[in-house]
């Protein structure tokens, strides 16, 4: 599974059949399998990477920067590279993540204890104008009889903002990924974020917040689980 510490090249054959680059693999515990993040690497050629470069210099070029300077001759190639970072969300596939039993046998006791995880910071890319937006998520369920891991909600917030999206997506996919997982009483999802499309131009609205919460299951009906999500909520927001 470590096929990068030899300097071998050769793609690395992980858990059911998958081929992974070397390299890519951040994780072989067991416990802590990452493998659901990388199940799609996307393939760019060195002719097409080439090609965007010579795009990028083009643009930025005529759009005033002066690339011929030792601080920005590769920067059309760093650009490129940081966008194809925050966009591996796509490389990753939410529903082969795994959840673990719970010993719930759905006695009225099920439904007291609410689990909250938060702020998760988050950083994604504006569908409309590929600009980023960032911010916390807040995540909270009531489980059932499966449950996920702490640190695997953390990295399923992460791989579904590293993608062009909008928060509103972002936030429906976060609550169905974890209700089609773990199948709990509910769900809640709450986004904060601000967005530099609208913050570095246009309206310019440089304070303001872009707030979506989603509920699932339980959380629609119990009016009482969405109270004492959002106390908790506000109680650990990290921008007030
Ligand atoms: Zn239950
Ligand atoms: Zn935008």
């Amino acid at each position: 599974m470590r096929g990068q510490e030899d300097g071998s090249t050769k793609p690395i054959e992980i858990r059911g059949g998958l081929i992974a680059e070397p390299g890519r693999i951040s994780s072989v515990d067991p416990e802590e399998t990452t493998q659901w993040e990388q199940v799609a690497p996307r393939k760019i050629e060195m002719t097409d990477w080439a090609r965007f470069q010579g795009y990028m210099r083009e643009i930025f070029s005529t759009f005033g920067m002066t690339l011929n300077s030792p601080a920005t001759e590769r920067t059309p190639e760093r650009y490129l590279k940081a966008l194809y970072d925050a966009t591996a969300g796509y490389e990753g596939d939410p529903k082969l993540l795994t959840a673990f039993p719970t010993e719930c046998r759905c006695d009225p006791d099920c439904f007291i204890a609410q689990l909250i995880e938060g702020p998760i910071s988050f950083y994604a890319l504006c569908e409309h104008h590929a600009l980023p937006f960032h911010g916390f998520a807040y995540v909270g369920y009531v489980a059932h009889e499966r449950i996920i891991g702490l640190s695997k909600l953390t990295r399923l917030v992460r791989l579904l903002a590293r993608r062009f999206t909008v928060q509103e997506r972002l936030s429906q996919q976060i609550g169905d990924a974890l209700a089609d997982l773990m199948d709990p009483h509910g769900v809640a999802v709450h986004l904060e974020a601000v967005h530099l499309c609208t913050q570095m131009r246009g309206v310019r609205e440089e304070h303001s917040k872009t707030v979506t919460t989603v509920w699932r299951g339980g959380y629609s009906e119990i009016p009482e689980l969405r109270r004492e999500f959002l106390a908790e909520v506000r109680n650990r927001n990290p921008w007030t």
